[in-house]
């Protein structure tokens, strides 16, 4: 049975993508004294009390060079709202994430659902890999809106018929498409979140260019932004030498 039938039953729908940094452990200066155990020992911790601006040199040399381990030393932890396929997309990311995800299994999901805002381009030209979005006529904008929510709350009417009747959610979440809202936390360090980022953002400061999704771009975007807040030089130094990750 579902828990609130009344109030479960009303689907909404979003454009946006949410995420906050809701726990955070990470500065440049967590990459200093890293980099400088290899010289100074036990007493490159003394890093910790200077400015980092004084070292910027050396963050760029560590990016430049591609010595990765000493942007490891740093943990950021994302709460992050985004639809499913996005999610799909983002657990591709293996090495150097953690990931927790709300269960279609233990509780009753939201009606909450994915339509793209008028700024998203909707036609798609040219080849795999090299693909360019272009804007859509405004027919295929409203067509857009309408068969997508249409099938949404088909969808979601269909999932509470089966919760109604007893079925198990693990069991009627089949029906429910992959632009239902899901949440997640995604736990980082820099040098997992920069090699995310040369994948899932476009820039034009990028030395490979990658061509991805908009809507996980959305998400990397708003990542980027709080990461650059944290570690400033470090978001410096990756732009510079062609968002590589070390
Ligand atoms: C634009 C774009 C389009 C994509 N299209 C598709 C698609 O059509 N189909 C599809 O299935 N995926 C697709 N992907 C996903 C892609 O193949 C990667 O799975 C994803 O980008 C994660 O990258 P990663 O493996 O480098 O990251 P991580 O899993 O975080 O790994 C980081 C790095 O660790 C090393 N590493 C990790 N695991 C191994 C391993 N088993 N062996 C050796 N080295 C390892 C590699 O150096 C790797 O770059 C696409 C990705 C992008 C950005």
């Amino acid at each position: 049975m579902t828990d609130n039938p009344a109030e479960s039953a009303t689907a909404s729908f979003r454009s946006d993508m949410t995420v906050e940094l809701v726990k955070h452990s990470a500065a440049d200066s967590d990459v200093l004294w890293a980099a400088r155990v290899s010289t100074a020992g036990e007493q490159s911790l003394e890093e910790l009390t200077k400015d980092p601006e004084r070292s910027k040199g050396l963050i760029n040399y560590l990016m430049r060079d591609r010595h990765g381990s000493p942007f490891e030393h740093n943990s950021m932890t994302f709460f992050i709202s985004a639809p499913i396929f996005v999610f799909r997309e983002f657990m591709r990311h293996r090495v150097g994430w953690s990931y927790n995800e709300e269960s279609g299994r233990y509780r009753e999901l939201q009606p909450v659902f994915y339509v793209p805002a008028e700024s998203r381009k909707l036609v798609q030209q040219g080849r795999p890999g090299k693909y360019r979005f272009v804007e859509g006529t405004q027919a295929q904008q409203e067509l857009t809106g309408k068969v997508m929510e249409d099938a949404y709350v088909h969808a979601y009417e269909a999932y509470q018929e089966m919760l109604d009747a007893g079925v198990a959610r693990e069991v009627a979440r089949s029906v429910l498409p992959v632009g239902l809202y899901s949440s997640m936390y995604a736990t980082c360090n820099a040098r997992s979140l920069m090699h995310f980022l040369g994948l899932r953002t476009q820039h034009e400061q990028a030395a490979v260019p990658s061509f991805p999704q908009r809507e996980i771009e959305m998400v990397g975007e708003l990542m980027e932004a709080q990461w650059t807040a944290l570690m400033p030089l470090t978001h410096a130094a990756f732009n510079a030498n062609g968002r590589v990750a070390p």
